[in-house]
């Protein structure tokens, strides 16, 4: 398969996934159609299909347009997002599997930012929207930290550390300076911030990570680190330190970040 990353919006990321094998393709979370139609146009790939992780309306803002343009499209989303996602024609359940062209796409539920969110599990790479970010999650709109601490350390932390991570924002910046305030003695963290400065000061995307690199960074898969539990403990003198209670603090320290 072949995936392009295209930057939509202000820092929004769409994907389209082409099948070698068909040219079919898929388009994860089309922000606006004018930059996913170039996209296809320049791939020459089929867009049969397109992928939505959630409703929220900067992940679904093309799928009208893209309809208009390709009336057979299937549009998958979570059945709970049922009409909440425009012109949704396919509704999820957790585990479940199609086919895009001769690829097997399989659906990782994993509620926590909304309560419909899905990862796409496409080889080795999973598409993640606002539930996983680069060293970071995206905020608790609809699900609560149990829901974000299972979607992120057990359904999608449950993939092989090798997994490329496709994410919904380019926020890494950011999340790592949140990162290494929160772990200043995390080396993985200073050397990842250092690299997605460079990268961005270059104009380069820091999509994909991988599931490794998060493990090794994002500090709500890191809720076990001592340096994060003693900041959890300082803000929150009553925190019991269960995995749980960790991440619901610092998603309240990053949020005010
Ligand atoms: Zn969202």
């Amino acid at each position: 398969m072949n995936v392009t990353s295209i930057p939509c919006l202000r820092d929004n990321y769409a994907y389209l996934v082409v099948c070698k094998e068909t040219n079919q393709a898929g388009i994860v979370d089309p922000s606006e159609a004018g930059p996913v139609l170039r996209a296809v146009q320049r791939s020459g790939a089929d867009l049969v299909a397109i992928l939505n992780t959630h409703h929220h309306w900067d992940h679904i803002g093309g799928n009208k347009e893209l309809l208009q343009r390709y009336p057979s499209l299937k549009v998958y989303g979570h059945g709970s997002d049922k009409g909440r996602i425009d012109g949704q024609t396919q509704f999820l359940e957790a585990d479940e599997s199609f086919a895009l062209g001769k690829l097997e796409v399989r659906v990782l539920h994993n509620p926590g930012h909304t309560t419909g969110a899905v990862s796409y599990v496409i080889e080795d790479c999973v598409f993640t929207g606002d539930t996983m970010f680069a060293a970071g999650c995206g905020r608790l709109f609809e699900g609560t930290p149990q829901m974000m601490y299972d979607s992120l350390c057990k359904v999608i932390g449950g993939l092989p550390r090798q997994t490329k991570v496709y994410f919904g924002h380019e926020y890494t910046e950011n999340n790592l300076r949140f990162a290494a305030k929160l772990e200043p003695d995390n080396t993985a963290v200073a050397t990842k911030l250092g690299a997605a400065r460079k990268q961005r000061s270059e104009g380069e995307f820091t999509t994909p990570s991988t599931l490794a690199d998060e493990w090794s960074t994002n500090p709500f898969m890191r809720v076990d680190s001592a340096t994060i539990q003693a900041a959890v403990k300082l803000a929150d003198p009553s925190n019991d330190l269960s995995p749980v209670n960790v991440l619901g603090v610092v998603r309240g320290m990053k949020d005010r970040f």
